[in-house]
């Protein structure tokens, strides 16, 4: 086996029937090759790492190819062997992403009148041609208003939108899809099969997702995993290359959070810590999950879609509704890990909120006063209508305002926990149920501390009230429930509530 380079190097297609995933675009071009019918120029377009390239590369053998076996390059004959090695003056491949094109084009220019050294034809392969200069364009556009009939164009991008009407309108466009589920599984197990890698299915399929699609990432990946552990792959040296938990974790954790085991998701959390998992990575994990959960619930998902048993059969009387609002908080909690200075913390704080037995169940609607917690809170709907210019206010910006500008996570996280807010005359009234004394007592202190943000973020001086909302377990001690007990003692770690409410609670 070739050892040294690139799995994705060795693994690039060498004729069009290797191409992964774009039979509509191979066929066309193997009749075209098949019946001589060859363009002056071609527009590749389509996301990255979905094979342009490659393909280019295989157009400019098969068209120069002695002997095409039915459209595609023979790999036997002069041209085809000169080219697979990369040494041929006739194919020239400009990227135009490094230098904007303009030397190459205006080389181009002086050189594509002459008559190729070698082949039959001059193919000139540019890469992301959308990043062109105007100049370089117009260069471009004279040579392919009368092109020699011995050169042929092959511009490929990433973003079509951006290629001038004037040149695109003399190409003939092709447009190349993302690699489906189903096409990457297939080529990397005949890749593992080759290689001698033993790997299971669900662990490629978890490479795969890591790689949004992009086959050059995934090959990269796998041959990440092969570098760490040898031919025999074991599924959790996946999960280590990558970072990310084990899916029995994943469905543990997405467990947790739906059938409100607040103890048990706390622990969790504790187990990525001791792994050394990366949170956001993990997160994400957990959206997938739900994602396919989502998707085979409404009855869309195809087989190929990977669903745990047990997440499904147990979770079959959530209501699809939740499912989505959870989704939805997952995705806005992966992109607040990315900014948290303590993401343990912040992702306890989350865990903490959303498997908590009497969790959110209305969306957050951002600009009024919002009812996060209807089945218990009912007078608080008489609360009228704020003024248009406080309607303005949001909640989370101002908490992203506290954590980001402010860099105090703490605040900003304990002012998340309210389960209802106002925002009326310059008065910010946020409502905490009973169970949150604690961090209602710590925020009263910090009053002061937290006016001034406000007042600075809403650019005016304003005020805030803290209160308490009705609730219907109210002789519900915090202090007596083993769960906040245990946060607590996490949080105390980070010189938090414990101590300080202790300390100043004569
Ligand atoms: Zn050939």
């Amino acid at each position: 086996m070739d050892t040294g380079i690139s799995l994705y190097r060795r693994w690039r297609p060498q004729n069009f029937d290797e191409v992964a995933g774009q039979t509509h675009v191979v066929r066309t071009l193997k009749n075209m090759v098949e019946g001589g019918k060859i363009n002056h120029a071609y527009l590749f377009t389509g996301p990255r790492g979905t094979g342009k390239t490659s393909v280019a590369r295989i157009l400019a053998r098969a068209i120069n190819c002695l002997g095409p076996l039915q459209g595609n390059p023979c790999g036997k004959c002069l041209p085809c062997n000169n080219l697979l090695i990369g040494y041929s003056m006739d194919i020239l491949e400009i990227d135009a992403a490094s230098n904007r094109g303009i030397d190459e084009i205006k080389d181009l220019r002086s050189k594509v009148s002459f008559t190729p050294a070698i082949l039959k034809y001059k193919v000139y392969i540019i890469d992301e041609v959308h990043m062109l200069t105007p100049e370089a364009f117009n260069a471009l556009l004279k040579t392919l208003e009368e092109p020699p009939n011995f050169v042929v164009f092959v511009l490929a991008t990433t973003e079509p939108h951006k290629v001038p009407p004037t040149i695109a309108s003399r190409c003939l466009r092709f447009d190349f899809r993302n690699l489906s589920e189903e096409d990457m599984i297939n080529l990397l197990k005949k890749v593992c099969e080759h290689e001698g890698f033993s790997i299971e299915e669900k662990s490629l399929l978890i490479l795969i997702k890591a790689s949004q699609g992009s086959l050059r990432d995934a090959l990269t990946y796998l041959e990440q995993v092969e570098s760490f552990a040898g031919k025999e792959m074991k599924d959790e040296d996946v999960y280590i290359v990558l970072g990310i938990p084990s899916p029995a974790w994943v469905r543990d954790y997405l467990l947790d959070l739906l059938l409100k085991r607040r103890e048990n998701g706390i622990n969790r959390v504790e187990e990525l810590v001791r792994l050394g998992r990366d949170f956001r990575q993990s997160i994400r994990q957990v959206i997938i999950q739900l994602r396919n959960l989502i998707i085979v619930r409404m009855g869309e998902g195809s087989k190929k879609i990977f669903v745990d048993e047990e997440l499904l059969t147990n979770t079959s009387a959530v209501p699809i509704e939740e499912l989505i609002i959870v989704l939805d908080r997952l995705i806005s909690q992966e992109n607040e890990l990315r900014f948290s200075l303590d993401p343990r913390l912040t992702l306890e704080l989350f865990t903490l909120k959303e498997a908590s037995p009497a969790s959110i169940k209305l969306p957050v609607k951002e600009g009024r006063v919002t009812l996060k917690h209807e089945e218990i809170l009912t007078e608080t709907k008489t609360i009228s209508v704020p003024a248009v210019s406080e309607t303005i206010f949001s909640l989370d910006s101002f908490i992203k305002f506290i954590k980001e500008t402010k860099k105090h996570f703490i605040f900003g996280s304990m002012i998340g926990l309210a389960k209802e807010y106002s925002f009326i005359n310059n008065d910010l009234t946020l409502f905490y149920r009973v169970k949150e004394k604690a961090q209602l007592e710590f925020l009263n202190k910090e009053k002061g501390n937290l006016e001034k943000m406000l007042s600075e973020f809403v650019k005016t001086p304003s005020t805030i009230s803290l209160k308490y909302i009705p609730e219907k377990d109210s002789d519900f001690d915090l202090r007596q429930d083993p769960i906040v007990k245990k946060a607590l003692e996490l949080f105390e770690g980070s010189s938090l509530i414990v101590r300080k409410v202790d300390e100043d609670e004569k």
